[in-house]
């Protein structure tokens, strides 16, 4: 079953998908109305309960046995390196010394990005490596609010500054085999708990499609992964108003070259954006500066 508000293939869903399948995308039909009446009847969260007390959560980096809802255990948490200032106003990276207000990389001199400013929440070591790692291919959705909250804390000011909220997708094909795109639940998640009036921030993963199914850019060369990833994203074009003069924040769950967030924002300008933010959970650092 495909949900449109999840962007996500899902056998068991979580209330609230389940709740947007039924009002949103197929109301009346069968399969809404029994899934919602199962998730009313409190039958499955309390089967999680149950299993979670049989089969006591563990660990995801060391595998110890926790109780920590984040998913890793007290000892792991001290291992989580927070990116806090100071840093690079542009591109987020973290100074060693503090260079003052407004500073700048010479990263953002050298090569300055399409996108206005990134900001991720954590260092890509191998805590984070191992959170990331059991989202996108484990199952483990459980995971995700507590990687979209470490996101929101770091990415309050570009949250606050946004008027829409568009995760990097994933090719229908990759989709598919993967069944969710963990961008768009993290996305979703960021979206909902970040009213700043009545409509909230509106989030839209269908307003950016990844038109061309990329191969991997591990491996890659960074003028290799800039090519890959070169023209794969696109606003479809009915969509375009709805980009038009807006600011957007673009979500993703890892920031390594940079090559696809940057592609996908060259599309959302060409669409008529105001400006780009980035915002992802984790970054690939080379050394802080
Ligand atoms: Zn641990």
């Amino acid at each position: 079953m495909f949900c449109h508000y999840m962007h996500c293939y899902q056998i068991i869903l979580p209330e609230e998908c389940i709740l947007s399948f039924h009002q949103e995308n197929q109301p009346g039909s069968r399969a809404a109305r029994n899934l919602l009446k199962f998730a009313r009847k409190g039958l499955i969260f309390p089967a999680v309960k149950i299993i979670n007390f049989l089969v006591p959560p563990r660990c995801v980096n060391c595998n110890q046995l926790s109780t920590m809802q984040s998913g890793i255990c007290a000892d792991c948490w001290k291992l989580v390196r927070f990116i806090e200032r100071p840093y690079c106003e542009i591109m987020g990276t973290p100074f060693s010394i503090d260079l003052g207000a407004g500073a700048i990389s010479t990263e953002a001199m050298a090569h300055p990005p399409p996108f206005a400013r990134l900001r991720s929440a954590v260092l890509y070591d191998d805590v984070a490596r191992h959170l990331v790692s059991r989202f996108k291919f484990s199952d483990r959705n459980d995971l995700a609010p507590f990687i979209a909250n470490t996101m929101i804390r770091a990415g309050r000011e570009l949250i606050d500054d946004a008027d829409m909220i568009i995760p990097l997708p994933l090719h229908r094909r990759r989709l598919f085999s993967r069944r969710f795109n963990q961008s768009a639940e993290l996305a979703r998640i960021i979206s909902a708990r970040c009213e700043t009036d009545k409509a909230g921030i509106p989030c839209n993963p269908m307003a950016l499609s990844r038109i061309r199914n990329t191969r991997q850019q591990i491996g890659l060369t960074l003028d290799g992964r800039s090519r890959n990833v070169s023209g794969a994203f696109m606003v479809p074009p009915k969509l375009r108003p709805e980009i038009s003069g807006k600011r957007i924040l673009l979500v993703d769950d890892v920031y390594t070259s940079g090559a696809s967030v940057k592609s996908a924002t060259k599309a959302l300008l060409r669409a008529g954006a105001q400006i780009v933010d980035v915002l992802t959970f984790a970054r690939v650092h080379t050394d802080i500066i």
